[in-house]
């Protein structure tokens, strides 16, 4: 009999450690954004491995370059969804039924790769497994989160209190198991079901009594610029850059967000790197 781990997940080499950190490659774009964050992870010190799911999108040269630093590539295939799933989480239909009034989702987003995160759960062979963004940076050792409870996340602040009602999905903690991963599939696809925040909506309601991790663990780039009374650098587990990349050509927010567009490029080119407690906070209003 076929084995469920296996199903749609292409594993080539074996895992060195019984946790992981997690991350999802689907096109040149989030391969970049991997390598910052896995250079980042990796300066931590941490044992964990470091894996990186990767769809026929990503670039062979990207996935090299990731291999090269340590990472352990998985390949993965898109969810087994039906045609009117796909239909409905299609970009256009994302963008035009619930649109992004806050910031600007680059042109590379593809909302329905979100979904592959979900295979994070077919991983048996983790204890744990901390799942985090491709768009982010960990900027401390965070190993203690293998010790949290499924399913942990933080809030997804950025701009008000009533943030603390959602949860943002760019940082989780799980523990893989086949049986989770399939009673995910046959609660997503529902008739009609329509996530408009792709995974992260799914996941909040999935596990509505979620465990909540402290903002730092998660901190979004807004809270930089929104929010500077709630930034300390030197508490910050993640740094997640929300919305607009710090890679992207035409950055619109790129003069509010120098030093933290700076940051990123330091980790992307591995050179440069400060001292992450030395770091300016943001001027706090009077
Ligand atoms: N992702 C991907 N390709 C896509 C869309 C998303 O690889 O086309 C992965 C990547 O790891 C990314 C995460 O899914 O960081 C979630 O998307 P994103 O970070 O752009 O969403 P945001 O944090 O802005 O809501
Ligand atoms: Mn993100």
């Amino acid at each position: 009999m076929s084995d469920p781990a296996n199903e749609g997940v292409h594993r080539s080499v074996d895992a060195k450690y019984p946790f992981a950190f997690v991350t999802l490659v689907t096109n040149n774009d989030y391969a970049m954004g991997a390598l910052a964050l896995a250079r980042s992870i990796f300066l931590t010190g941490t044992p964990a491995d470091v894996v990186v799911l990767h769809t026929g999108g990503a670039p062979e040269e990207g996935l090299k370059h990731l291999a090269d630093l340590g990472c352990r590539l998985i390949g993965v295939d898109h969810l087994p969804l039906s045609e009117a799933f796909n239909e409905r989480h299609a970009r256009k239909n994302i963008h035009g039924e619930a649109p992004f009034t806050k910031g600007r989702k680059p042109g590379f987003h593809t909302p329905l790769d979100n979904f592959c995160k979900l295979r994070l759960w077919q991983l048996v062979e983790y204890h744990a497994a901390v799942f985090i963004d491709a768009d982010a940076l960990v900027l401390k050792n965070i190993d203690k989160l293998f010790f949290y409870p499924e399913f942990s996340a933080a809030p997804n602040v950025y701009e008000s209190l009533t943030d603390f009602h959602r949860m943002n999905s760019g940082v989780f903690v799980a523990r893989p198991d086949v049986e989770t991963f399939a009673a995910m599939l046959a609660a997503l696809d529902q008739p009609e079901a329509f996530w408009k925040r792709t995974d992260q909506t799914f996941l909040q309601e999935f596990f509505p009594d979620w465990h909540g991790l402290p903002v730092f663990m998660n901190m979004l780039q807004y809270v930089w610029f929104n929010m500077p009374e709630l930034w300390n650098w030197s508490d910050i587990g993640v740094l997640h850059y929300q919305y607009e990349k710090p890679w992207e050509d035409d950055h619109p927010r790129a003069v509010e967000l120098k030093p933290l567009i700076d940051l990123w490029w330091a980790y992307f080119d591995g050179d440069g790197i400060p001292d992450i407690a030395t770091l300016e906070n943001p001027t706090k209003p009077a």
